[in-house]
């Protein structure tokens, strides 16, 4: 075995059914008492139940957490924090959400129990990432990872089925990038094989019958899990394309990472034969290849395919291939434009990857 540096990320994990109603408990283990409660325009319901179930003891709730975390937001937000004296943040929803936690405890110290709703995995991670003027930058800092991460299950249900297909696909490409990073170490690679399996076996179930508990259940293990690898060790192409498709284009994030996976891997596939392997290993039905059993995967899912169907226009896979290779960064293989931009015309058309 190669020698490696593996960092355990700090951190309390409360998982199951239910979960919710352990709210107050994690709220006086940590001596708070006044909470701000964060969702997005979306899920003010939830955030009223959450404060149904803290019995109304809060200091308040912000709902206009938005996606790709602006500034703007944040500081509207920081000052209500202050105004209402809170002594601690609360999230509950999805990376969004999550995202307007991370900002308001990194810049305040206050501290951050979160209460993921979807796969996307934010909650397991020290990264941010903000928009200011248009442009998103991401930082990394220990002091950004939430101290408390409640997942319930039962919080997934009203996940629709179409959503939680394309933030599952996010989560597995969590855990296939950390397959074959630089930094990447037997722990790790555990948890994605068993984060990966988790999420390729019960997605295909969630889109059929998006209440099944157990697959619900299935789905959110292996979005911990994976949202473990993105927080522990580095991503490469995939999650930079995605980072630079998305951020440039404006294109939603999950169906963005959805689209792209197939085709990142097979762009590393050459020079990461082992990966590939235990990646085959992890999905049903490949039949020893990890490229037909994502297409396999995905074609279940019925997620759309081509980046086009976003709005994402033709003569934008030129401006999008000089971006990708405009910031050089460690990938398995070297970024070279030419096969970077037949990548990208692919998964602008919604070609199948090979
Ligand atoms: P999201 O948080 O933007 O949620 C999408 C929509 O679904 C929102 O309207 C939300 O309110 C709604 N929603 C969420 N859960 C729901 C539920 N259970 N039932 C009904 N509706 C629900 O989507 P996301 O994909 O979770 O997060 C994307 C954002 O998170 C992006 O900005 C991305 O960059 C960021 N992200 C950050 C990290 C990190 O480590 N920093 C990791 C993953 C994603």
């Amino acid at each position: 075995m190669d020698s490696f540096v593996y960092n355990a990320n700090p951190g309390r994990v409360v998982f199951g059914s239910g979960t919710l109603k352990q709210l107050p408990e994690e709220v006086e283990r940590l001596n708070l008492s006044a909470p701000l409660l964060l969702s997005t325009p979306q899920q003010v319901s939830q955030a009223e139940h959450l404060k149904q179930v803290l019995n109304g003891k809060i200091a308040g709730i912000f709902t206009e957490a938005t996606m790709h975390t602006p500034t703007d937001v944040t500081e509207k937000a920081l000052q209500y924090a202050k105004d209402i004296k809170a002594d601690a943040v609360v999230s509950i929803g999805g990376g969004s959400t999550i995202g307007l936690g991370k900002a308001i405890s990194i810049r305040t110290g206050l501290p951050h129990i979160c209460i993921p709703t979807t796969y996307a995995g934010s909650e397991m991670t020290p990264i941010l990432g903000e928009t200011a003027d248009g442009v998103k930058k991401t930082r990394t800092d220990p002091k950004i990872l939430p101290g408390t991460v409640i997942y319930d299950v039962d919080l997934t249900m009203t996940l629709p089925a179409a959503m939680s297909a394309t933030s599952g696909v996010n989560a597995i490409a969590h855990a296939v990038e950390a397959l074959y990073a630089r930094n990447t170490n037997p722990i790790i690679n555990l948890l994605a094989l068993e984060g990966t399996k988790a999420l390729a076996s019960s997605l295909p179930e969630i889109v059929e019958n998006p209440s099944s508990p157990s697959a619900r259940s299935q789905a959110l293990y292996g979005a911990w899990l994976c949202g473990t690898c993105l927080g522990s060790v580095g991503m490469s192409i995939h999650h930079k394309l995605c980072h630079t498709l998305g951020g440039s284009f404006n294109l939603p994030h999950a169906e963005t990472h959805t689209a792209v996976l197939p085709h990142a891997i097979s762009y590393n596939a050459p020079r990461i034969p082992e990966a590939m392997k235990k990646l085959a290993d992890a999905l049903p039905e490949s039949n020893g290849d990890a490229i037909h059993g994502l297409n396999v995967l995905l074609s279940k899912l019925k997620v759309k395919r081509g980046l086009k169907d976003f709005g994402m226009k033709e003569e934008d896979i030129d401006k999008a291939a000089d971006i990708a290779v405009s910031n050089p960064y460690w990938n398995p293989r070297e970024i070279e434009r030419a096969p970077i931009r037949e990548l990208i015309r692919r998964v602008w058309a919604g070609e199948p990857a090979r």
